[in-house]
């Protein structure tokens, strides 16, 4: 597998980016760790005559606490998140979730940016995200700043919310507020996972006050599970056992699960089942 030629820009700024992109139009791509887009090139998926590589964009760089919020520039490495002592702090299971992506190779130049702008189905931090009801902050250089909560950004299969030229800058990823605890599972077959949940829970003197309940890599996008999140909600902790299954049935359903290479529809709607109640029970522990 060899690279086709291209010529390879380096921008410092947002301005530059979005110039040289509106420069050279559908003939030009972005990209950051190249770990999807290099591979794609060489697999003679795409073909572009040139790169904008955005790894030198200040603005795209950087991990901040501001308010409530740990706020994330979209080309920190997956690796640079797994060790962050910000990170580690404030949300570890963030850290957790990213250090089981993918391996160390992809990690160390792997970008959540990226991963959230190519939209494989198959994605961890796309699920733990949804759970916690982050956003994303998309601009083109010189224009307004969009703020869009991870939901309404991850449209379907390799789409997003992006328009033409226009760049994610930062992820926004909520404290935990009191009282609530997230956790994330996956299974994998091959190297991406083959399903990934995500459960946020608030409890408030021993009862479930809210939960969020997302389930990923089974279907076309990752989804948050209403039917699930109802069936939890008033449930005294106490008593969650006797709701997990109903929990685990009602995410099978709203995930909408796809037969493909990882595996048929019902059985992934199993998996999702049983690792609906294992992630529950890992966050109210
Ligand atoms: C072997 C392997 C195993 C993997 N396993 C897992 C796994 O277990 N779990 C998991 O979640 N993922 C997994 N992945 C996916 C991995 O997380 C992504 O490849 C990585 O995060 C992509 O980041 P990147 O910076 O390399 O993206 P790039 O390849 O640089 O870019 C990907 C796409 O996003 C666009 N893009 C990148 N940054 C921006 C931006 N800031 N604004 C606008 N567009 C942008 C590019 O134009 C391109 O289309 C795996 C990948 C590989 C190769």
């Amino acid at each position: 597998m060899t690279l086709p030629p291209f010529e390879l820009h380096r921008p410092e700024s947002l301005e530059e980016a979005t110039e040289l992109a509106t420069r050279y139009g559908e003939d030009a791509a972005f990209y950051c760790g190249g770990t999807e887009l290099l591979l794609l090139l060489k697999l003679g998926f795409a073909s572009f005559g040139h790169l904008i590589d955005l790894k030198r964009i200040e603005e795209l760089g950087g991990i901040r606490r501001e308010n409530d919020a740990l706020v994330i520039g979209a080309a920190v490495t997956h690796r640079t998140l797994e060790r962050s002592d910000a990170i580690r702090t404030t949300l570890p299971a963030l850290a957790e979730m990213e250090r089981r992506v993918a391996n160390l190779r992809v990690r160390e130049v792997g970008t959540l940016g990226g991963n959230l702008c190519f939209s494989d189905p198959h994605s961890d931090p796309a699920t733990f995200l949804l759970a916690l009801d982050a956003e994303v902050v998309c601009r083109r250089g010189g224009g307004e700043a969009r703020r869009l909560r991870v939901s309404d950004f991850v449209v379907g299969p390799y789409q997003t919310a992006l328009g033409e030229g226009e760049l994610l800058t930062e992820i926004r990823v909520p404290a935990l507020p009191p009282g609530a605890a997230v956790a994330h599972s996956k299974f994998s077959f091959h190297e991406r996972p083959t399903a990934t949940v995500a459960c946020f829970v608030r409890v408030v003197d021993g009862v479930v006050a809210e939960a969020r309940v997302a389930v990923g890599s089974v279907g076309a996008r990752p989804v948050r599970s209403g039917g699930a999140e109802a069936a939890l909600a008033g449930t005294p902790v106490s008593e969650l056992d006797g709701t997990l299954g109903t929990a685990g049935e009602r995410a099978a359903e709203d995930a909408e699960p796809v037969d493909d290479a990882a595996g048929s529809a019902d059985y992934k709607a199993q998996l999702v089942n049983v690792l609906v109640g294992r992630t529950l029970r890992e966050a109210i522990a």
